[in-house]
């Protein structure tokens, strides 16, 4: 099981943006007060433009996971993500926190979510990525029954994509593992998320680290995998009311370039990349 990437690419790079809006306060932190809210009317007004704009100047395809809610409550600024080119991938109904809801419900938001992307996108998504890179034991099932083709939510790797299997509890004899699934997972990880290093939400995360911290440890991501993984991956996701504050937007764009400059380095959607995986 091996990604092989095309000749003269040593590198696949994935900027994964997650335009959640209003969706991730309402969903992930159950917040809906009108100041909570304003943060997302800022990711869609502010931060969005600002960061479609730096991936052009950059020449950077990757995807836009994006809760249908989103693209309901902003169809204006959503437009401009379709005429962008990126890939648009699932990520919620509303960033539902599908831990907490029933399995039944999981369930009908994900089949309305793929009858939203089919109503206002024009097709199907090929990949999901949850609300909060989280998994209950049936979305694995939930995803093959539905005909997705990738995942892009778990941490069982970093710069190599899997097959996830589902894991059976037992406390006592140990776990075991049951088949690989159909679905492909493109591995994420917190250390290459803008949100925890970045959004202060009071009582919940702190944020507000550096520019130049973050950089750094971007950077060494990249640089561990260009030297010493071939054929990787490194996926990075970025949020624009997170990235796109300036501070952060003028560090993302100095990444960029470094990134860019590297030779053999590929900016890809994840889909893209499904050709050169073998089981
Ligand atoms: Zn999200």
């Amino acid at each position: 099981m091996t990604l092989e990437l095309p000749p003269q690419r040593r590198l696949a790079v994935n900027i994964g943006v997650d335009f959640d809006a209003h969706a991730t306060w309402m969903g992930t932190f159950g917040q809906t007060s009108p100041g909570f809210l304003s943060r997302g009317e800022f990711d869609a007004l502010v931060g969005l433009p600002r960061l479609l704009g730096a991936l052009a100047r950059h020449d950077v395809i990757g995807n836009f996971f994006t809760p249908t809610h989103t693209m309901s409550t902003f169809p204006a600024e959503f437009e401009s993500v379709l005429e962008s080119g990126h890939e648009i991938s699932a990520h919620g109904c509303w960033h539902e926190p599908i831990m907490k809801i029933d399995a039944a419900e999981e369930r009908r938001l994900l089949q309305l979510q793929i009858e939203q992307h089919e109503r206002i996108v024009g097709k199907r998504p090929r990949g999901y990525r949850s609300p909060a890179w989280d998994f209950t034991e049936q979305t694995l099932d939930l995803l093959e029954e539905f005909g997705f083709d990738w995942d892009s939510s778990l941490m069982g790797r970093d710069f190599e994509p899997y097959r996830p299997r589902p894991v059976t509890i037992d406390r006592e004899h140990g776990n075991s593992f049951g088949a690989p699934s159909s679905i492909l997972e493109f591995p994420v990880s917190w250390h290459l998320d803008d949100w925890p290093a970045t959004e202060h939400i009071p009582g919940v995360n702190q944020g507000f680290e550096s520019p130049e911290t973050i950089y750094a440890r971007w950077k060494a991501h990249i640089d561990f995998a260009y030297e010493r993984v071939p054929n990787a991956l490194v996926s990075i996701t970025v949020h624009p009311q997170a990235i796109g504050r300036a501070h952060y937007l003028l560090m993302f764009e100095r990444f960029l370039s470094y990134v860019a400059n590297l030779e053999g380095v590929w900016f890809t959607n994840l889909s893209a990349l499904l050709p050169y995986w073998t089981d």
